[in-house]
C-alpha cells in the first residue's frame, strides 16, 4: 500500500487543540520557577541540621571528602522534601558507557508489620545503590561471575525531581563502579580530573602569589544543536526511528542556500516548544540562556549559562532528555544525531571551556594588570602545549559513528585538531617566541624597558567558525563535539591534559623562580620555550579550505578522518601515562573504554546496514517496480530503459549489502571496526546512491518514505 500523503498532521493537530502549548499551564516563565525541582542548596539549609548543612557544602565548594555518618541526616531531609512534591519514587541517576543516563526505579513505600506501608530512605539508599552491571557495557572489567556493580551518591551534583504527569521520581546523580573499584561510567574519571586540575592550578597559583583560592574548578557552557521534525514523518521512517539518521534522502532543491534560516524569527509551534522545554530546564536548575535558529533548515540551538563541570555535564544530560521529551508533546520529534540528513549541515554540541577560582577569577580571562597578564598567558599556555601533545587523544574523545558524517565535511571542524587563538592573541604569543617583547607598537607592549604587557584584548573581535578548538575572549570552545554525545569524556580529556600541562610548566616556573628570576622574566621564558614548541597547532585561517589539510600534515599534524583512526589512541602509551600519573583512569578502565567504544561502533553500523538493506528491499525496490510496471502499462519507452536499469543496478546493490553484512569476520574488536568501515559502509553509500536517484524518478503517490523537502520544511 503506498502511503497517504497527509502533509503535517501533527502540526495541524497543535494549532487545532487551541490552548496552544501542547495544553500545559505556562502561566508561570522560566524564572519563576527557577530551581523549582531541586533540592537546592536553599532547600538543604531550611532542612538540614546546622553542621550537616556546613559540612555538604564544604564538600560541593572544596571537592572535601563527605563523613558518610551524616548521611541519615540528608536522606531524612531529601525524602520529606521530595514526598511535600509529589514523589513516589527514587532512582540513582548515573551516567553508563552506553552514553546516556540510566535509572532503577525504587518506591519510597515498603511494607511494615501492621499491613500498611511506610516511605523508606536511609542514608544508606542514599549513598550506595545495587544496579545489575552485567546489564551495562563495562569493556571486560566486570568477569561474568561478579556481576555487581554499585552507585555511589555525588553529593556535588544536587538531587533533582523529574515530573510526569502521573507522579514524580527522585533523581540523585550517582557515580557507578565495579565491586572492584573501577569505573563503569563517566562522571567518576571527570571528577577525578576535576581534582587532578584543581591541584596542578592550585600549584601554580601559589607560585603567582595567590595565597587565598582553595580550590580550582573548571567551567562548561555546551552549545547544543538539534533538529525538530513533525512527529509524522519520523514514524514513517523506520531508518530515523531505528538510528536516529536517515538512511535514504535525495537532497532538497532548496537547502540553506538561502541562508534564510540562522538566526530567523522562529516558527509559532517551535516558540512554543522551546518555551515549555525551558520552563521543565528552568524547574531542574539548567540555567538555559539563549536559543535560535541554527544554519540548516528545521535546526534550533540552545545554550546555558556556564557551569562547574560535573553539574554542566549532568545539566547537559538533562538537556537532551527535556529536549526530547518536550517535542512530542507538540507532536514534534528531536533528532539529536550528528547528521541526521545527508547533504544538510549536520549538527554539534560547542564545549565552551575555561578553568575558574573559587575567589572567583576566570584564569582565561585576560586581565587589566601585568600581572593578571602574566597569569593568563601561563595558563593559556597551558592549554595551547596539552591540544598540540595530546590532540590525538582529543580527537579520540569525540569519536563516534555520528561523527564520522560530520568531522571532516564542510560545515564542521575538520578532523585535525587545532587552535584558533585570533589575530591579536597569535602576535602576542609570536612577539614572546620571538624575543621582541617590547615593541613600540601603539596599543601593543609599551616600551617601558621591561617587557610588561598591556591589558590583553578583553574580547578579541575576531571570530572563526571553522576551528575545532577556539579561543573566545576568555574560554575556549571546543567545537568538535557531537549533538549527542554526552560531554563528559571530552571534558575529562581537556581537565587531564591541561593538569598535566599546568604541571609541568609549574615546575618550570618554580625552578625559575627558585634561581633568582623576576615572575614577569620566569614567565615569559616558559612561555616563550613553549609557545615555539606547540605553535605548530594554532590556526587562524579557514580550516574547510583543502589547502589546509595539506599545511597541516606539514606540520605533522594527525588526521584522525574516522573513529576507527581515532579510538586506538586511547590506549597509547602517552595516553595511558598521562591519565595514570593523574589517576584518572588507569589502563585496565583506558582499555575498557577503548573496547566498549569500539564494540558500539560496530554494532551501530551493523544496524544501520541492516536498516538500509531492509528498507531497500521491502520498501523502497518494491515501490520502484510498481512505478516501473505503470510506465510499462502506459507504454513509456524511453523511460522504461532508464528505470529499467536503474532498478537492476539496485537489486544488486541490495544483494552486495546484505552479502557483505552477513558474515562477520571473527577479528579483534579493533579489525572488525574496519570490517564495517571499509567494506559494509561504502555497500550502503552504494545502495543509498541508487535509492535517491529512484527517489527523484518513481512516481511521488508510490514513494513510500517522506522526503527531505517535507521533513525539513514544513514546521
Ligand atoms: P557565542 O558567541 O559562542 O554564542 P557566548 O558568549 O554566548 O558566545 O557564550 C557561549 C557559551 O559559552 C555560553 O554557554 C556561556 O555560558 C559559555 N561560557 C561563557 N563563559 C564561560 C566560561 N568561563 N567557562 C565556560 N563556558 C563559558
Ligand atoms: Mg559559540
Amino acid at each position: 500500500m503506498p502511503r497517504t500523503r497527509i502533509h503535517n498532521v501533527s502540526a495541524a493537530q497543535w494549532s487545532a487543540n487551541g490552548e496552544g502549548l501542547g495544553g500545559r499551564d505556562l502561566t508561570q516563565t522560566a524564572n519563576q520557577v527557577f530551581g523549582a525541582n531541586v533540592f537546592s542548596a536553599a532547600e538543604q539549609r531550611k532542612r538540614l541540621p546546622k553542621h550537616v548543612y556546613a559540612q555538604l557544602r564544604t564538600t560541593v565548594a572544596r571537592g572535601a571528602e563527605l563523613d558518610t555518618s551524616l548521611a541519615d541526616a540528608v536522606a531524612q531531609a531529601m525524602k520529606e522534601w521530595a514526598l511535600e512534591n509529589g514523589a513516589t519514587h527514587y532512582t540513582h541517576w548515573f551516567q553508563p558507557l552506553t552514553g546516556s543516563t540510566a535509572e532503577k526505579h525504587d518506591s519510597f513505600y515498603g511494607p511494615v508489620g501492621d499491613g500498611t506501608a511506610m516511605a523508606e530512605f536511609s542514608g544508606k539508599e542514599l549513598i550506595q545503590g545495587e544496579p545489575d552491571a552485567s546489564s551495562f557495557p563495562t569493556g571486560g572489567i566486570r568477569a561474568t561471575f561478579e556481576a555487581r556493580g554499585y552507585t555511589a551518591w555525588d553529593p556535588t551534583s544536587p538531587a533533582f525531581l523529574l515530573e510526569n504527569t502521573n507522579g514524580a521520581l527522585l533523581c540523585i546523580p550517582t557515580a557507578f563502579a565495579s565491586w572492584t573499584g573501577e569505573a563503569l561510567d563517566h562522571k567518576i574519571p571527570l571528577l577525578r580530573s576535576m581534582d587532578a586540575l584543581s591541584e596542578a592550578a592550585l600549584r601554580a597559583l601559589r607560585l603567582l602569589g595567590d595565597e587565598e583560592s582553595q580550590r580550582v574548578f573548571t567551567t562548561v557552557g555546551p552549545e547544543q544543536e538539534y533538529f525538530l521534525i513533525d512527529e509524522q514523518y519520523f514514524f514513517e521512517r523506520p531508518d530515523l526511528v531505528t538510528t536516529g539518521r536517515t538512511l535514504f534522502g535525495a537532497k532538497p532543491p532548496k537547502g540553506h542556500e538561502l541562508d534564510d534560516h540562522y538566526f530567523g524569527s522562529i516558527p509559532e509551534r517551535i516558540l512554543a516548544f522551546m518555551l515549555e522545554s525551558e520552563v521543565e530546564l528552568a524547574k531542574l536548575g539548567v540555567p538555559v540562556k539563549t536559543r535560535h535558529n541554527e544554519v540548516a533548515p528545521n535546526q534550533y540551538e540552545i545554550a546555558p549559562v556556564f557551569e562547574g563541570t560535573n553539574v554542566g555535564c549532568d545539566h547537559q544530560m538533562l538537556t537532551m532528555q527535556v529536549l526530547q521529551n518536550t517535542a512530542r508533546r507538540y507532536g514534534l520529534v528531536c533528532l539529536l544525531h550528528e547528521k541526521p540528513f545527508a547533504g544538510v549541515n549536520g549538527s554539534g554540541k560547542h564545549n565552551n571551556w575555561s578553568m575558574g577560582t573559587d575567589t572567583g577569577n576566570n584564569l582565561l580571562e585576560p586581565g587589566e594588570t601585568p600581572h593578571e597578564n602574566l597569569s593568563f598567558l601561563l595558563f593559556a599556555t597551558a592549554v595551547i602545549e596539552a591540544v598540540d601533545t595530546h590532540q590525538q587523544l582529543l580527537r579520540a574523545s569525540i569519536a563516534s559513528i555520528g561523527q564520522d558524517h560530520r568531522l571532516g565535511a564542510n560545515e564542521a571542524p575538520p578532523a585535525i585538531i587545532s587552535i584558533f587563538l585570533g589575530s591579536e592573541l597569535e602576535g602576542i604569543f609570536s612577539a614572546i617566541a620571538e624575543g621582541k617583547a617590547s615593541t613600540s607598537k601603539p596599543g601593543s607592549f609599551l616600551g617601558l624597558g621591561t617587557p610588561v604587557l598591556p591589558p590583553l584584548p578583553l574580547h578579541s573581535g575576531d571570530r572563526n567558525r571553522t576551528s575545532p578548538f577556539a579561543f573566545t575572549g576568555n574560554k575556549f570552545e571546543f567545537r568538535a563535539l557531537g549533538s549527542s554525545q554526552s560531554p563528559s569524556f571530552p571534558n575529562t580529556v581537556l581537565n587531564t591534559i591541561v593538569a598535566e600541562a599546568i604541571d609541568q610548566l609549574a615546575e618550570k616556573l618554580d625552578a625559575a623562580l627558585k634561581g633568582g628570576a623576576s615572575l614577569e622574566k620566569a614567565i615569559l621564558g616558559i612561555v616563550r620555550d613553549s609557545y615555539k614548541t606547540h605553535r605548530r597547532i594554532v590556526f587562524n585561517g579557514d580550516n574547510y579550505a583543502e589547502s589546509w589539510h595539506k599545511e597541516a600534515q606539514k606540520r605533522g599534524l594527525a588526521n584522525l578522518r574516522s573513529t576507527a583512526d581515532a579510538l586506538p589512541w586511547l590506549i597509547e602509551r602517552q595516553t595511558i601515562a598521562v591519565f595514570k600519573r593523574f589517576k584518572v583512569l588507569s589502563k585496565r578502565e583506558l582499555e575498557a573504554r577503548y573496547e566498549v567504544f569500539v564494540e558500539q561502533y560496530s554494532v551501530k553500523l551493523n544496524i544501520e546496514a541492516e536498516t538500509a538493506a531492509s528498507i531497500a528491499r521491502t520498501l523502497l525496490l518494491p515501490a520502484a517496480l510498481r512505478h516501473l510496471a505503470r510506465l510499462r502499462e502506459a507504454g513509456v519507452d524511453s523511460l522504461i530503459e532508464e528505470t529499467a536499469e536503474l532498478v537492476s543496478r539496485f537489486v544488486d546493490a541490495i544483494i552486495a549489502l546484505e552479502r557483505v553484512n552477513a558474515p562477520h569476520p571473527d577479528v579483534d574488536g579493533l579489525k572488525h571496526a574496519l570490517y564495517m568501515r571499509d567494506e559494509v559502509v561504502p555497500a550502503m553509500d552504494g545502495v543509498r546512491a541508487i535509492a535517491d536517484r529512484l527517489e527523484r524518478v518513481v512516481a511521488d503517490d508510490l514513494w513510500p518514505l517522506p522526503k527531505y523537502s517535507e521533513m525539513l520544511f514544513i514546521k
